[in-house]
């Protein structure tokens, strides 16, 4: 099952039990919190553009190293561990204070990898076509012209970060980058296509070649998970 839909049916289920039942340690018993699901494609799946080892390393111990840190900020909060990472994203103010960096942090890092894997697949793909394509073509004038900006927007974006193509509340598409794990959905932005541009993302085969490393990622894009994204 795409991680996505598994984080959807797990709030899902979790909230519509308490619904039903209305009874706390029912409801507790639900919530065991963030899990980190398998890669939708093998470690090697994504060679040469990103290397084995690199996915073994970035899926393995980034990835888990935030849903871990999740579940500990998150610790003993059954109402706020029943949630879908996206769903606490985009309420991030309403996270008590004491925990709202840390949230941002890796929660942010849980949801940002986890739509970084499905916006990739073997081979890569043809596209983008139907709604999503005239929609950059009309904001950017053509998918190589995104491409350019997403691609400096990753370049230019100093120490950590993503670069975002992203819908806004408006549906108007957007290309900017954020530092961090910030996601762009803690300000009602939906991302479309998203690009990993820590050192951990490339650094064991393109070292210090961030433009080569975005230059090489259009080959293994998802554009078919993009559309679904968008619509
Ligand atoms: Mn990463």
């Amino acid at each position: 099952m795409k991680p996505s839909r598994r984080l959807f049916l797990k709030g899902a289920s979790a909230l519509g039990f308490a619904a039903v039942t209305g009874t706390q340690p029912l409801f507790a018993a639900q919530a065991d919190g963030f899990e980190l699901a398998k890669l939708p494609y093998a470690f090697d799946a994504l060679e040469p553009v990103i290397d084995t080892k690199t996915m073994e390393i970035h899926w393995g111990r980034h990835h888990k190293a935030y849903v871990d840190n999740l579940n500990k900020a998150f610790a003993g909060k059954v109402e706020w561990l029943a949630k879908p990472v996206d769903q606490i994203l985009k309420e991030i103010g309403e996270v008590p204070a004491a925990i709202k960096q840390a949230v941002i942090n890796n929660g942010g890092g849980h949801s940002n990898h986890t739509h970084f894997w499905n916006m990739m697949k073997a081979g890569g793909s043809e596209g983008p076509t139907g709604n999503l394509k005239e929609a950059i073509v009309s904001t950017f004038g053509s998918v190589e012209k995104l491409q350019a900006l997403m691609t400096s927007n990753g370049m230019t974006r100093f120490g950590s970060g993503w670069t975002w193509l992203v819908k806004d509340p408006t549906g108007k598409l957007s290309a900017y980058s954020t530092a961090n794990q910030d996601s762009p959905l803690m300000v009602g932005r939906t991302p479309i296509l998203g690009i990993d541009v820590w050192e951990h993302a490339y650094y064991l085969k393109y070292q210090n070649k961030r433009a080569d490393y975005l230059a090489a990622w259009w080959k293994v894009v998802n554009w078919k998970r993009a559309e679904e994204l968008f619509a």
